[in-house]
């Protein structure tokens, strides 16, 4: 045993573990991941915030802005790069090319984090947890971005990292920053999916818990990225009618909504965006469920794709996912590979803005909806534009 902790020596007072299922609360515990009744998702559940949203408006840009509204103690110094504060830039030419229209459209370019991906967001509050917990490191399993993110905080905060990927499937740029921050790197057989598990009983054995796990089934590092929500609603001046974020394990777009209701619950903000999910097509459980009408996920076995971040079969937040579209009166689309690099192409020709694979799956996704009438031109959109073109430079070059 050894290893102790004081949760409440880092989590504000009032937080709380919420089942999305069952519904039954939990005081936080930094290792609870799932429902131990039902198995389901936990949420992260904030107190509400004595906090004047107008009162803001001096503070710095970036996640920690919105500190009132995260699930950690104000006394606490985070572990930040300056994470958030990305740009929100107006599409005109692309869009006026491509639909012949000016839909009023704006792209949240992700790829402007310090590590170049939006899993920045999360991997602050999320190593910042583990090092004031007094975890002696972290462990993720990743398709790359969050390797990146967990590798440069975990630099930051003196941690150590411990990265598991699926091998010979991770772009470049992103297994170079795991490297560069000085990770621990554990190549494996296959796929992603079941890798951290993996990792967990073969490496440490299920007793040992002086690494942190960081993977997609935490919900604290949603609690992070839930200020692409406050920001989008901070610059806007108001909330946009929708909202098209690319999907992989799901964890962003319900993060997303999660931030858009808060602001909601909290009387911020009196209306919500629809949320619309992107997939590829060789690894759209979720939007293939959306076109069959189901209710749960189609997973897929050997999900292939040229964008790798979003190469997933079982997503691991699904339900959280299916949850805020529904709640949303959003839907779940997919995009083949050619409309995902035409996408990248376009975007980066005509606007100057260079995405990997997976965020061009946001612009053709816009360009589907366009097509299916879904959207109105005098509606407001946000693309989520996840991550940075130099995160894949092989793929970019072989285009
Ligand atoms: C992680 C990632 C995604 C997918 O996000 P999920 O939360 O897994 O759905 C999309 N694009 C990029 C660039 C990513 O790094
Ligand atoms: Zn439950």
């Amino acid at each position: 045993m050894g290893f102790h902790y004081n949760i409440w020596n880092v989590v504000k007072k009032g937080v709380y573990l919420k089942c999305i299922n069952c519904g039954k609360e939990f005081e936080p515990q930094p290792y609870l991941f799932k429902c131990p009744k039902c198995s389901s998702l936990l949420e992260v559940i904030v107190p509400e915030p004595h906090l004047d949203w107008e009162k803001l408006s001096g503070r710095k840009p970036g996640v920690w802005k919105y500190r009132e509204l995260l699930p950690i103690r104000e006394d606490i110094e985070p572990v930040s790069l300056g994470e958030g504060g990305t740009p929100l830039v107006p599409l005109k030419r692309v869009v006026l090319r491509d639909t012949g229209r000016d839909y009023r459209i704006y792209a949240k370019f992700e790829g402007a984090n310090p590590t170049g991906s939006f899993k920045d967001r999360g991997m602050t509050v999320g190593i910042t947890l583990a090092k004031y917990l007094g975890f002696k490191g972290v462990i993720v399993a990743s398709t790359g971005n969050t390797s990146a993110s967990a590798a440069a905080y975990a630099a930051r905060a003196g941690l150590e990292c411990l990265v598991v990927l699926p091998r010979g499937k991770v772009a470049r740029g992103k297994l170079s920053q795991a490297i560069l921050h000085g990770a621990r790197i554990v190549e494996v057989e296959g796929s992603f999916d079941n890798a951290l598990e993996y990792v967990m009983e073969k490496i440490f054995g299920s007793s040992e818990h002086s690494y942190y796990p960081l993977n997609s089934l935490n919900p604290w590092r949603l609690e992070g990225q839930k200020t692409i929500a406050y920001e989008i609603v901070d610059e806007l001046g108001r909330v946009p009618d929708y909202v098209v974020v690319p999907v992989g394990n799901a964890g962003n777009i319900s993060a997303i909504w999660k931030g858009f209701k808060e602001l909601y619950m909290f009387g911020y903000i009196d209306k919500l965006p629809r949320m619309i999910g992107v997939q590829a097509e060789g690894a759209s459980p979720l939007a293939n469920m959306w076109e069959n009408k189901g209710k749960k996920p189609l997973f897929v076995d050997k999900p292939e794709t040229i964008a790798t971040a979003i190469r997933i079969g079982k997503p691991i937040n699904w339900m959280k996912a299916v949850r805020a579209v529904i709640e949303s009166n959003g839907m779940f689309l997919k995009v083949s590979d050619e409309e995902i690099i035409e996408a990248l192409r376009k975007i980066a020709r005509y606007e100057g803005i260079g995405v990997e694979p997976a965020s061009a799956t946001a612009y053709a996704g816009f360009l589907k909806l366009v097509e299916k009438e879904t959207i109105s031109i005098d509606e407001i959109g946000v693309l989520v534009l996840t991550g940075h073109a130099l995160k894949d430079p092989d793929t970019i070059n072989s285009l």
